[in-house]
C-alpha cells in the first residue's frame, strides 16, 4: 500500500460502555479495536523513515515496526518487537498520555488525526493475554549475587525484571498487602482491568524474583541492614511518590477532607469508604479526575471538580476528560480553595474565589490570578485535594539520600546511581509523580548499571541515556 492510499484511510473508533452502563461498576469504559480494525488503523501509518512517534516515546519503543507486523496480523511478533524495550506494553496501551507523547508526536497529526498507536499496542498485548501466549522470556544462568528491590511499582518490577533475567536474584520488599504500587492502588479498574495488570505482573515475576509483602523498608528493615544482614549486593529503590500534597488552606484538618491517593488507596483495597453525597475534588491530573469517577462509582451523587485554570491547561488526558463529563461529573473551572467551613470540626462546604488566567508561568501554563472579592462557597460533604504527590522518606528516614528542593532522591542522571554507591533509585522517587512509562525506562536502566556495579565494569562507559526529568 502507498502512502496516497494509506493517508485516505479515516482513524479508526472503537466502542464504548455508555455512561448509563458503567456508572456503578468498575468495566474497562474503552473496548479496544476488533480485529478488523486494528489492522486498518495500522495500515494508517506511514512508516516514516525518522519516526517522531519513536522519539515521542519515553521508553523509546520501535513503534513502525510494531505496527507493521501488526498490519500483517503478526500479534504476537508485534508483541515481543515492543518488550524489546518495554516491561508493560499492555499497562502502557491504556495508561499512557498518548496525546502528549506518541501519537503527540505522529507526522500524521499535522494534518488530521495521529495513528492510534496506544490503541494497537493495546489489542496486540491483550491477544497475547487472551490467547494464553507466553509472556514471559527464557531465565538465565543464576550467578550467584543478589538484589533487593524495594517497592513493587512499575519501577520496582521492571528493575526485577531486568536483573532476575541478567541472573541475578531478586527480592522485592513492598510494604502493602498488594503488587502493583499506583497500577493497583491509585489508576481504577475501568481504566486499567485487573486480569491485564495481573497477567502482565505474572510474566515479570518469574525466573527468581521472589516477593515479600507487609515490610516497610527503613522502618521494619534499615536499608544497611539489607547489606550487612540480609546479604544483598545492591538495593534499588522505587518508593513511588505516595504523600498527599496538602492545599495549605484553613480547615482542611477537619473531617470529611480526605487527600486522593489516600482516598483511591482505600477504596481500591476493597473498604468501602462512605463519603457523603455532595463531593469538591480539587486539581486538574489524572487523580483528581479518577477521584472523582471513584466517588461516582461508589454512590456519591453530586461530584463537582474544582480547577484554577481553564479546560485546555489540564493535565489529565483529554479521553479522560471526556469520559468524566460524560459520566455527570461537573468541572468548576478557574475556580480555587481558599477555605474549609464547617462546624465542631466537620467540614460542611468549601469557600473558593474565582480566577482569571494571567501570563505564562514556569510551566509555561498561563498564571491563574485571584479575582478580587469574588468568593462563593460550595456545600459539600467531602473534599478531596488531588493537586499532588510528594516523596515520603520513609525508606531512609530521611537520612540517608541527598534529596533535590522538590524532596525527591538525587541520582546521577545516567547511572541512577544514589549518593550511596550500592543504592540506585528511579521512577517516581527521583522524578516526582510523573507516567509508568517513565518508570518504567527508567527502572530498566537502573538495572543496566546494577549489573554493571555487580560485574565490576564501568557503569557510564558506552551509554546514551534520556533525561526525562521535565
Ligand atoms: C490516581 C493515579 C492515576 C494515575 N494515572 C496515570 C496514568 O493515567 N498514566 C500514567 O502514565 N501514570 C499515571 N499515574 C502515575 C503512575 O501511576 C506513577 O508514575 C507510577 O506508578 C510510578 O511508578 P513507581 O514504581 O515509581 O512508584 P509506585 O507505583 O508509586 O510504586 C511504589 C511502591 O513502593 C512501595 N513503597 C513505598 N515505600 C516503601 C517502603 N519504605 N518499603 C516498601 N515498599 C514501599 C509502595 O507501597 C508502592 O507499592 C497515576 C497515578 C495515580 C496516583
Amino acid at each position: 500500500m502507498n502512502a496516497k492510499e494509506r493517508m485516505a484511510i479515516d482513524r479508526q473508533t472503537c466502542a464504548e460502555l455508555s455512561p448509563e452502563i458503567r456508572i456503578d461498576n468498575y468495566d474497562e469504559v474503552s473496548l479496544g479495536f476488533t480485529h478488523e480494525s486494528v489492522k486498518i488503523e495500522a495500515m494508517r501509518c506511514l512508516q516514516c523513515k525518522k519516526p517522531g512517534c519513536r522519539q515521542g516515546c519515553p521508553i523509546n519503543n520501535d513503534i513502525p515496526g510494531f505496527i507493521a507486523l501488526v498490519a500483517e496480523g503478526k500479534f504476537e511478533e508485534a508483541y515481543w518487537k515492543v518488550r524489546e524495550t518495554s516491561s508493560l506494553p499492555a499497562i502502557c496501551s491504556r495508561v499512557c498520555p498518548h496525546e502528549n507523547q506518541c501519537e503527540g508526536s505522529c507526522i500524521r497529526g499535522k494534518k488530521g488525526k495521529p495513528v492510534a498507536i496506544g490503541l494497537i499496542e493495546r489489542y496486540m498485548s491483550d491477544w497475547m493475554v487472551h490467547h494464553q501466549k507466553n509472556m514471559n522470556v527464557a531465565c538465565a544462568v543464576a550467578k550467584g549475587k543478589k538484589v533487593a528491590i524495594v517497592g513493587s511499582g512499575p519501577a520496582g518490577m521492571t528493575a526485577a525484571y531486568h536483573l532476575a533475567h541478567a541472573g541475578y536474584h531478586c527480592t522485592i520488599y513492598e510494604a502493602l498487602p498488594v503488587i502493583g504500587g499506583m497500577l493497583k492502588v491509585g489508576i481504577p479498574p475501568f481504566r486499567l482491568p485487573r486480569h491485564i495488570l495481573n497477567a502482565e505482573f505474572a510474566a515479570l515475576k518469574d525466573c527468581g524474583v521472589e516477593i515479600v509483602h507487609d515490610v516497610v523498608i527503613g522502618r521494619d528493615i534499615t536499608l544497611r541492614q539489607l547489606k550487612t544482614e540480609h546479604d544483598f549486593d545492591a538495593v534499588f529503590v522505587g518508593v513511588g511518590a505516595h504523600s498527599s500534597r496538602k492545599l495549605g488552606v484553613e480547615g482542611e484538618d477537619m473531617a470529611g477532607v480526605r487527600h486522593g491517593v489516600d482516598y483511591l488507596r482505600q477504596v481500591l483495597s476493597g473498604n468501602k469508604v462512605d463519603i457523603g453525597q455532595n463531593v469538591v475534588v480539587v486539581g486538574g491530573g489524572n487523580v483528581a479526575i479518577d477521584c472523582a469517577r471513584v466517588a461516582l462509582r461508589e454512590g456519591s451523587k453530586n461530584v463537582f471538580i474544582l480547577y484554577r485554570r481553564t479546560i485546555e491547561e489540564m493535565p489529565a488526558s483529554s479521553e479522560e476528560i471526556h469520559h468524566l463529563q460524560e459520566e455527570g461529573v461537573k468541572i468548576e473551572f478557574l475556580a480555587a480553595p481558599v477555605r474549609v467551613v464547617g462546624d465542631n470540626g466537620r467540614m460542611s462546604g468549601i469557600e473558593c474565589v474565582r480566577m482569571e488566567l494571567g501570563p505564562p508561568d514556569d510551566s509555561g501554563r498561563r498564571r491563574p490570578v485571584e479575582i478580587k472579592d469574588s468568593n462563593f462557597v460550595i456545600d459539600a460533604d467531602c473534599v478531596i485535594p488531588a493537586i499532588s504527590q510528594n516523596v515520603n522518606h520513609e525508606v531512609d528516614n530521611g537520612q540517608e539520600f541527598e534529596l533535590s528542593r522538590w524532596g525527591t532522591y538525587i541520582i546521577d542522571k545516567t547511572t541512577f546511581q544514589t549518593n550511596i554507591e550500592w543504592i540506585f533509585a528511579a521512577g517516581d522517587a527521583v522524578l516526582g509523580p510523573q507516567t509508568v512509562a517513565k518508570a518504567v525506562y527508567q527502572a530498566k536502566e537502573a538495572a543496566e548499571s546494577i549489573v554493571r556495579f555487580l560485574e565490576g565494569r564501568d557503569l557510564k562507559e558506552g551509554r546514551e541515556v534520556r533525561d526525562l526529568d521535565d
